[in-house]
């Protein structure tokens, strides 16, 4: 069997978990820690990061730094994973939930307008697949209503709005380094602060709401209970494998855009014949192999077609099933008819796609497509 993903060990990850545990501190923010926010920092351009132990928890992070009240509206694209909105919800915010657009399962930035309401706090974006949202239009909107903008990049590392790192843009963005993710660390994500009024609450948070990083930095005589907070660093372990990841970043990736740009081409012909749809990748945007996906023309087409990869050795997945219809917010809502995100729930696939998928397997893959649509 080809499986769906496998997640990829560059082989210095317990040379450098060696070196954290020899050194003798492997609590959070430790050697490894500051190793992989100077990467970020210098190598990759990331103006203010902190490590934690998810992508989850870098969102409940900016949940917190936007000082959300129960009421307050928080604008999300249905077509997501639940962590984009349950770390609102978890400081009490309502959900308004937006459509993709049709062609790219993207947050539709041309809706937004009509969702914004005095309560609207904050739009958060995710970056599907690794492919920008319409970053210019999103920030227009949200700078003219004086509202937030963060962005789940949690698939787009190495991926570019014009030029431009995604992750860089809104006033905060969140990582993931899970391992089903480029980059990865078992569980792991990073908080990136681009307001630097955030910079001072964000490591107090960080830190359990105490200011002991300002404490170990001599700043202040002793450390204390200043705010709000909660235990958000990852162990020094965790960086230690992250950025034995890190250091081959270049290597993961062009690897990766490799195996994307293969099923681009070989299941091209089969969207000229419109059988089904590939990704659309607007002028402004990249793509970081993060996933491949294909869009079918029904869900019966779809759900068939993975049942026949799977009887010819391959996994392919599906997801997401559309926030506004899930049995925990549904009934929340009052009305929410999002026809793009429900089709792309019903219809889209993904291929497999991982470092260590081989040429002839991914051969294999592309004509059990082609056999199935022919
Ligand atoms: C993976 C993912 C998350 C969650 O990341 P964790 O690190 O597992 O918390 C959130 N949002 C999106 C869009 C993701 O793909």
């Amino acid at each position: 069997m080809i499986p769906f993903n496998k997640p990829y060990m560059t082989g210095d990850e317990l040379y450098y978990i060696k070196d954290a545990v020899s050194r003798g501190k492997i609590s959070g923010n430790g050697h490894y820690t500051k190793k992989c926010h100077d990467f970020f920092e210098e190598t990759l351009g990331f103006r203010n990061c902190l490590l934690t132990s998810s992508c989850t928890d870098a969102l409940e992070m900016s949940a917190i730094l936007i000082d959300i009240n129960p009421g307050d509206e928080i604008i999300i694209p249905s077509y997501t994973f639940v962590s984009t909105a349950n770390a609102f919800v978890l400081r009490g915010a309502k959900i308004v939930f937006a459509d993709s657009y049709e062609d790219n399962p993207n947050i539709d930035a041309t809706a937004l307008e009509s969702l914004v309401t005095p309560k609207t706090k904050a739009i958060v974006v995710v970056h599907y697949a690794g492919v920008s949202c319409d970053m210019d239009m999103i920030m227009e909107i949200a700078n003219r209503h004086n509202i937030y903008v963060i962005e789940d990049a949690a698939q787009a590392i190495d991926s570019y709005y014009n030029g431009k790192q995604l992750g860089t843009i809104g006033h905060l963005a969140a990582f993931s380094f899970h391992e089903t993710k480029n980059i990865i660390s078992g569980e792991g994500g990073m908080l990136v602060v681009n307001d630097e009024r955030f910079d001072k609450r964000a490591e107090i948070i960080w830190e359990k709401g105490t200011n002991r990083s300002a404490f170990f930095r001599g700043e202040v005589d002793k450390y204390s209970w200043v705010d709000i907070g909660s235990s958000f660093l990852p162990s020094d372990v965790t960086a230690a494998f992250l950025f034995a990841q890190l250091e081959n970043l270049q290597k993961i990736q062009s690897r990766r855009k490799f195996l994307w740009n293969e099923y681009y081409k070989g299941l091209k012909e089969l969207e000229n014949k419109e059988l089904l749809k590939l990704p659309d990748i607007p002028d402004y945007a990249t793509t970081n192999g993060h996933l491949f996906y294909l869009v079918c023309r029904s869900m019966e087409e779809r759900d068939t077609l993975i049942s026949f990869l799977k009887d010819n050795g391959v996994y392919s997945v599906f997801h997401y099933l559309s926030l506004h219809k899930s049995p925990f917010y549904s009934e929340k809502l009052e009305n929410s008819n999002l026809p793009n995100c429900d089709r792309f729930s019903d219809c889209l696939l993904r291929l497999p796609l991982y470092y260590e998928l081989e040429i002839n397997e991914q051969q294999k893959i592309i004509e059990n497509v082609i056999q199935f649509f022919n």
